[in-house]
């Protein structure tokens, strides 16, 4: 069983009630956090344990991406976890960008094991295979594939259009991509609307799609269905508490 449950998926900043980014990735009794966005760790322990968490990897130091770690590496270094994944148990992992760590309140925690990220890395954690590369976006960003007895599920991170998922090789089953906003905003930023996530994503060859990092502002539906029309295929946008399999 491998699922793919959203913790948080506003894009840029968490709208009323939202959170930020951030996928718990689940295969064969592994558990990944993906991205830390605010609010997330409040979903996490919803969840279950986060003492549970084999590693978390983040793709890039925008704080939509990764502030609650900062809440995490608390839970771990003073709360309930100290036992657990704090000083008295086993350190929580983290890959991510140098930027990240730099940025971190518990950059030399010894409760913290941070491991630094680079595009074209291959890592093993636990029953999953994450392989990264680099996206088309302001500071340095990864997208990744994680891999399960031949099932691929692969993620955007955030991304302008200079970027494609063909990078993370052929056979990609599901795949999270940024959809930021509409057609309208085409070319403002490094992001990528409903229309250019479908188109890509249909060039790819990809199996399946879901959309996610959506302003607040921005209406879910009108990306979905535009994301949908380029795609050629049924499209799903993300929602907090979402469980997809893949
Ligand atoms: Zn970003």
């Amino acid at each position: 069983m491998r699922t793919l449950t959203v913790l948080g998926c506003d894009g840029s900043w968490p709208g009323p009630g939202g959170s930020g980014s951030g996928y718990l990735v689940e295969a064969d009794g592994t558990a990944l956090l993906l991205d830390a966005g605010p609010g997330t760790f409040a979903r996490l322990q919803e969840w279950g344990d986060p003492a549970r968490l084999a590693a978390v990897i983040v793709t890039h130091e925008h704080p939509d991406h990764w502030t609650d770690l900062e809440s995490l590496a608390t839970w771990a270094g003073y709360g309930p976890g100290r036992a657990r994944c704090g000083e008295q148990g086993n350190p929580l992992r983290v890959h991510a960008p140098p930027g990240v760590q730099k940025r971190s309140y518990y950059a030399a925690a010894s409760w913290m094991s941070w491991h630094e990220l680079a595009p074209s890395m291959v890592l093993t954690i636990g029953a999953l295979e994450a392989r990264f590369v680099a996206t088309d976006h302001g500071p340095p960003t990864l997208a990744v594939a994680l891999a399960h007895q031949g099932a691929t599920l692969a993620y955007s991170a955030d991304t302008g259009t200079g970027w494609s998922v063909e990078e993370l090789g052929p056979g990609i089953g599901t795949f999270l991509c940024e959809a930021t906003y509409t057609e309208e905003s085409e070319g403002n930023l490094r992001h990528l609307s409903g229309r250019e996530a479908g188109t890509m994503a249909r060039a790819a060859g990809v199996g399946r799609l879901i959309i996610t990092h959506r302003w607040p502002t921005v209406s879910a539906e009108a990306v979905r269905k535009e994301a949908e029309k380029a795609f050629g295929a049924p499209v799903d946008q993300a929602h907090t508490g979402d469980v997809f399999t893949w």
